[in-house]
């Protein structure tokens, strides 16, 4: 090899350096390794195999699922003096034919192809002899199960492995979900290979949680200080976009709201406006996003908690594009959290899906109630490891004070053992602040032990109480039961004193606080 990956970087696609996370790929794609890569949209994976792609003395395949996809690529390399060929239903058969006769003949180095063209006999048997010395399967997620995008087409890439054992397989993926991950290395390497995760770190992006106490003050505090500004609120329902776009028209904003319930023609020009105009408001459901690519979004506010830590991610990330600062502001509440529940319990999909996305949605619970940073907590989710605690997320602005909270949590749990662990948040407070209501009385709960023991509390101190234990897996909300809590293990062993409970200092929210820092 006479040529360095950086000198090819340079000559051929005119970037003077890589971004981080690239150069270790290209090195072991080109050490023969396979890889599985795990970058989010945008990061540039693209180059992290063209490179190589182009110093290999043999050529490479590129599979791909969207002939659009293809088609953007190679025009992005022809661009840049490289040909590359693709065979694909978008063609004619005279196309696809020169395109063969181009990789063939080493004109082009490389080939793209669409997984069920691949996986065909003929085609395997055409490639054996041109010994292709790189598959790279671009969209691996769709391998997976496990994923939300399972396509059955790639389920035959498992193949590749034995029809070409001298090969280097890759794969490029910006789905970082642990479980899909294992299972891509396990069904294209049978488990064998690195897998390389980069480029999730927004170190301009400003993360925050506040629990949710009264949303129209917090929202309004929030947007005083940014009234020059574009951002994105988003919503959970329909109505609630239409609700609140309205309320900040009242309120002097320049408001608009996007869902899907709305016209074609009402959508876009919605988008339009906030693509073209400054200090524009999106008050949106989750509808709105995708292939927004609006450099100066500079806050996304988060009214409801979103599904899973993917989707927080992907919707942070729409802020701060252009790589000055930007906030990431989200409220948090038990009852978001419940009905987020009821969702994965209704979307009607099997035991095993469903188990999944609790799991996805518990880790977004461990991250708003997190007690380091935020960024740590959110790239240890994603499996990039080795940051170093970020000094720009709420926490590390301002630490939580941690306190000896296991008398508290044996109050609120035995409250909960002793009323039979079917009632919801409401209910249980009650009992801990020896309230009289009939659902007391005629319950008999002001005759339990537990009955006004917490009375010295208010109320936000339980329910950020019980907001933490949730979060900390000390006790579950069942949804059979109506959102009725329940006790885990973890939860037992701190009332019977074989555990402690470490306390996030609760502090009233107040509506009207103001997030410590603005950009
Ligand atoms: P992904 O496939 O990860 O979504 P792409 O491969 O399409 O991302 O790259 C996103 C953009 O970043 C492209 O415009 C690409 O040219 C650019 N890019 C990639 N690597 C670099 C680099 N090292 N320096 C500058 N720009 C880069
Ligand atoms: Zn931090």
């Amino acid at each position: 090899m006479t040529q360095s990956p950086q000198s090819i970087l340079k000559s051929v696609f005119g970037f003077p350096e890589f971004r981080p996370g690239q150069l270790p790929i290209v090195e072991r794609l080109l050490a023969g390794t396979h890889t599985l890569c795990v970058m989010p949209t945008g990061a540039g994976k693209s180059l992290c195999y063209q490179v190589p792609a182009l110093m290999l003395e043999r050529p490479s395949i590129i599979v791909s699922p969207l002939v659009a996809l293809m088609d953007d690529q190679i025009a992005g390399l022809a661009a840049n003096g490289v040909t590359a060929a693709a065979i694909h239903s978008g063609r004619d058969r005279e196309q696809n034919v020169a395109a063969w006769r181009a990789f063939q003949s080493g004109e082009a180095k490389l080939l793209y192809l669409s997984p069920e063209r691949l996986m065909t006999g003929r085609m395997l048997d055409a490639l054996k002899p041109v010994n292709p010395g790189l598959f790279v399967v671009d969209e691996a997620h769709c391998i997976s199960k496990w994923g939300a995008s399972f396509r059955p087409e790639y389920e035959q890439l498992s193949q590749l492995k034995h029809h070409f054992p001298n090969a280097t397989l890759a794969a490029f993926t910006a789905t970082a979900d642990s479980a899909t991950r294992t299972d891509i290395a396990e069904k294209l390497f049978g488990g064998e290979g690195d897998t390389v995760v980069r480029g999730f770190d927004r170190p301009n992006l400003n993360l925050a949680v506040l629990p949710k106490a009264q949303w129209k003050p917090q929202l309004l505090g929030f947007l005083a200080e940014r009234r020059e500004q574009s951002g994105i609120v988003y919503c959970l329902s329909r109505k609630l976009t239409e609700e609140v776009a309205a309320m900040l028209k009242a309120e002097g904003y320049r408001a608009l709201s996007y869902h899907a319930g709305m016209s074609p023609e009402m959508r876009r020009e919605n988008q339009e406006i906030f693509m073209a105009e400054a200090a524009v408001i999106m008050v949106a459901t989750i509808a709105f996003g995708m292939g927004i690519d609006k450099p100066d979004i500079r806050y996304v506010f988060h009214l409801n908690m979103p599904g899973s830590m993917e989707a927080y991610y992907q919707e942070i990330g729409r802020a701060g594009r252009d790589g000055a600062p930007a906030d990431a502001m989200m409220l948090y509440g038990l009852g978001d959290a419940s009905l987020r529940r009821r969702f994965i319990d209704d979307d009607g999909e099997d035991d095993a899906h469903k188990r999944r996305e609790h799991q996805r949605l518990d880790a977004l619970l461990s991250y708003c109630e997190a007690t380091q940073c935020r960024r740590i907590t959110l790239l240890s989710y994603f499996g990039e490891p080795g940051s170093k605690a970020c000094g720009n997320c709420d926490i590390c602005l301002d630490p939580p004070v941690l306190l000896d909270g296991t008398r508290e949590a044996q109050m609120l749990f035995s409250a909960i053992l002793r009323t039979g662990q079917v009632f919801g948040a409401g209910h249980v407070i009650d009992v801990l602040r020896g309230g009289d209501t009939d659902k007391i009385r005629a319950r008999g709960h002001d005759a339990l032990p537990t009955w006004g023991v917490g009375k010295d509390r208010p109320k936000p101190f339980w329910q950020g109480l019980i907001r933490q234990a949730v979060a900390g897996g000390y006790l579950v909300v069942d949804i059979d039961q109506y959102g009725g809590l329940k006790l885990t293990p973890r939860g037992e062993a701190v009332l019977k004193g074989r555990e402690t409970f470490q306390l996030r200092e609760i502090v009233p929210a107040k509506g009207e606080k103001k997030p410590r820092r603005s950009a």
